[in-house]
């Protein structure tokens, strides 16, 4: 056994999210293959007595997958637009395919402000653990439609590193469109090394290089890392797996498959 094996198998509560660059196929259409993968694998780890929160990022492609029009515009009206259109189309995909497995889904959006007020935080902590208590699946987004510059929290690997932390998880895992942190972008770099274990946030940062933001995703690596050391406060370890791998989560499990652990000790 590996040391991310070991994690998730120790883990009872897990908080999984989902990148658009997972969720997306070539043409920035959503790929329901990799979608119905996920919860499936859900399915197989609630079976095991796991209890899991989705953050899900995808509105923005679902969006543009529903209505066809608008992809190209940039004004941020349009943008919140395809998300408001797009989070339902996302939500019925999930229930769709969790619904196969008898389970429900509860979605809850959330914006900055939402994470910034102790009354409303926890509303949130109690309304997600009577979720998770009566069996139902949170699938987690930013509030798009009402989320301007400056109350966003901006990226859903922050908004995921608060959520397993006020929900006291015992790890969060960050499914992304590469195997892990390297020590460069491994999309533009071919002899980019992957690591597969951080201890030293601080020293990771200055020993890797951090590429481009992507044209989906807004985070990047960058907010991953920043994510690892949110939960890490808290004693939480992150794995970072590639999502677009067919089974991640159960290989990764099984010892299969690598990806980054963050160990979650500062
Ligand atoms: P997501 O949509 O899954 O949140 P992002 O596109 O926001 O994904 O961030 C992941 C991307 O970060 C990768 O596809 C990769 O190209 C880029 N990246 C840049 N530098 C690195 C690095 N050192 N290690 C890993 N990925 C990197």
């Amino acid at each position: 056994m590996n040391l991310i094996s070991e994690v998730i198998d120790q883990s009872r509560k897990i908080v999984i999210k989902i990148g658009s660059n997972v969720l997306s196929d070539d043409r920035g259409a959503v790929n329901r293959d990799v979608l119905h993968n996920i919860v499936e694998q859900v399915n197989t780890l609630i079976k095991e007595d796991k209890q899991i929160i989705m953050v899900s990022s995808g509105a923005g492609i679902c969006g543009v997958g529903a209505i066809n029009k608008w992809s190209r515009r940039g004004d941020m009206n349009y943008k919140q637009a395809l998300c408001a259109i797009g989070q339902v189309e996302l939500m019925m995909a999930y229930k769709e395919y969790f619904g196969d497995y008898g389970i429900h889904v509860g979605q809850m959006l959330l914006t900055k402000g939402d994470l910034q007020d102790t009354h409303r935080t926890l509303n949130i902590r109690n309304a997600l653990f009577t979720l998770v208590d009566e069996g139902v699946v949170p699938v987690i987004n930013e509030n798009d439609s009402v989320s301007v510059d400056e109350i966003k929290i901006g990226d859903n690997d922050t908004l995921s590193a608060h959520v397993a932390n006020l929900w006291n998880a015992d790890a969060l895992i960050v499914l992304s469109d590469i195997d892990g942190v390297y020590n460069k972008d491994p999309k533009t770099r071919q002899d980019a090394e992957l690591i597969e274990q951080v201890s030293d946030i601080d020293r990771l940062l200055e020993e890797i290089d951090i590429g481009e933001k992507s044209s989906f995703g807004t985070g990047g690596i960058a907010t991953k890392i920043e994510a690892a050391r949110l939960v890490s406060q808290y004693g939480i370890p992150m794995i970072l797996l590639n999502g677009k791998k067919s089974d991640i989560i159960k290989q990764a499990l099984s010892g299969q498959e690598t990806g980054t652990v963050f160990t979650g000790r500062q």
